[in-house]
């Protein structure tokens, strides 16, 4: 993709693919309303209201295609700013391909990853942190995430951004101002300390922003959460009821691998990639001989760790070498089958464990709870908005504060005022990355073409 603006006609399947009761083709540009006209009976879509639905059929040349609903939204109010003409399917897969495929014969070209955004962004629509959210809410994993998304997409963390900078320039345009007035005595010296405090200030807003970003990540990308414990003691039933809670399972999205074995479980917002469960499926009812290699090798990639122990038996050699492993980790330890009477030696173990019937689905809440207070212990919930979740605004970030550091290193040796105002400046340029505004050619394209088709 070039940054040249084209207006040529795209057009793509904006849906996700399946079995779903309705897909939507989409076309964008000067010439959506020719295209679609081209293919559509019912109605001249050139001469209808903008913003309107229309019934009619599709057709190429005399065959019949689909009976279909047509959105026709006109530029400017549009999503790209261009003419938009949404054909609405209730076909499956091959008639909705057909559809595209007749788009495409009569003048319209197949839209890249992210052309529709891409397009939102260079018409001014929104701008680059926006149009990151638009793709962090395609992926985003729970509700907690999507939200964070919408605020973003609403424009939230570009405001904040946009105020640092604001400040950022103030203080930079008062450099100039003092040394473009040098009648004053001793100017250098007035100016530095007023940097000191600026650079200061700037500072304490970036580590603000950089401790949210934590949070962020787990929200954006889930939680790695390791479920061991050794054979019988209920793992799988503890997975299933942690899969099962769950209110808005995602296993897979659009855009995202298809042969990927991780599943999502929402705890009270926390999204939680359970890893290996495979292997926690797989290995029932065969011996668990590869039971401690396996929960080695998920502990060293896990975030959290579910250690497992059979409430209704003694403590196991095995046991005490879980515990032992984990003992460094994230973990919470989980007294299951508390249904039955307990045998369990709790003098042996840390105090902070939780029991839980995963058979009678008790207590799960408290498991809930524990995950929530561990990752979000502290954290103001209206700072949602705010938080920086993408790794890109991150990297960012991280870079602009050590110009902020290299600029009071600067200070603090005494050196030349215009010295500190190049590091300063680089501040500004990196915070303007995030919005896009000071981002190179090359960045929006390859950030655009991580999108999905047909976004
Ligand atoms: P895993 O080998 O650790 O995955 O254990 P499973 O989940 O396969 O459970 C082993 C057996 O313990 C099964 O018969 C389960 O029904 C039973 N079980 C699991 N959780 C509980 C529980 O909370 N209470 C009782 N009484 N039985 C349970
Ligand atoms: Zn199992």
């Amino acid at each position: 993709m070039s940054l040249t603006q084209e207006f040529d006609t795209i057009a793509a399947i904006s849906t996700p693919l399946g079995e779903g009761a309705i897909s939507i083709v989409r076309l964008s540009g000067t010439d959506a309303l020719i295209i679609a006209d081209r293919i559509f009976r019912g109605k001249t879509l050139k001469n209808v209201a903008s913003h309107t639905i229309n019934y009619g059929h599709i057709f190429e040349n005399d065959t019949l295609i689909d009976e279909v609903m047509v959105s026709v939204m006109r530029a400017p109010k549009t999503f790209t700013r261009e003419d938009i003409v949404e054909i609405n399917t209730h076909g499956g897969i091959a008639v909705t391909q057909e559809i595209l495929q007749v788009l495409l014969r009569n003048g319209a070209r197949l839209a890249e990853p992210g052309e529709f955004t891409k397009r939102a962004f260079l018409n001014g629509r929104m701008d680059l942190a926006q149009a990151e959210s638009v793709m962090d809410l395609i992926r985003a994993k729970t509700d907690k995430a999507a939200n964070i998304a919408v605020k973003q997409l609403d424009g939230s963390l570009s405001h904040l951004i946009n105020s640092i900078r604001r400040e950022i320039l103030e203080a930079l345009a008062q450099v100039e101002v003092n040394i473009d007035y040098p009648e004053y005595d001793d100017v250098e010296t007035m100016t530095s300390q007023m940097l000191v405090e600026k650079t200061a200030h700037f500072e304490q807003l970036l580590r603000g922003l950089l401790a949210t970003s934590r949070r962020g990540k787990i929200l954006r990308e889930g939680l790695k959460t390791a479920i061991i414990g050794r054979p019988n003691v209920g793992k799988s039933s503890l997975l299933n009821q942690l899969l099962r809670e769950e209110k808005a399972i995602v296993t897979d999205i659009a855009g995202t691998t298809r042969d990927s074995i991780t599943e999502f479980a929402n705890i009270g917002g926390v999204p939680l990639e359970l890893i290996d469960t495979a292997g926690i499926r797989e290995t029932d009812d065969v011996v668990e001989a590869i039971g401690v290699e396996r929960s080695k090798k998920a502990l060293s990639e896990a975030d959290l760790v579910l250690l497992v122990l059979n409430a209704s038996e003694q403590l196991t050699k095995n046991d005490e070498e879980l515990l032992e492993l984990s003992a460094n980790t994230n973990r919470i330890i989980l007294l299951n089958k508390t249904d039955l009477s307990e045998k369990i030696e709790i003098d042996k173990l840390p105090v902070d464990f939780i029991r839980i019937s995963a058979l009678k689905n008790e207590n799960l809440d408290a498991v809930e709870q524990r995950i929530n207070s561990i990752f979000f212990a502290g954290e103001i919930e209206a700072a949602d908005g705010n938080v920086l979740s993408n790794a890109r605004h991150v990297a960012l970030v991280e870079k602009a504060l050590s110009a902020l550091t290299e600029a009071n290193n600067s200070l603090y040796q005494g050196l030349p005022v215009d010295l500190v105002q190049v590091d300063i400046t680089r501040c500004w340029q990196l915070l303007g990355e995030i919005t896009g505004e000071a981002a190179p050619d090359e960045l929006i394209t390859q950030l655009f073409s991580q999108f999905c088709l047909g976004k």
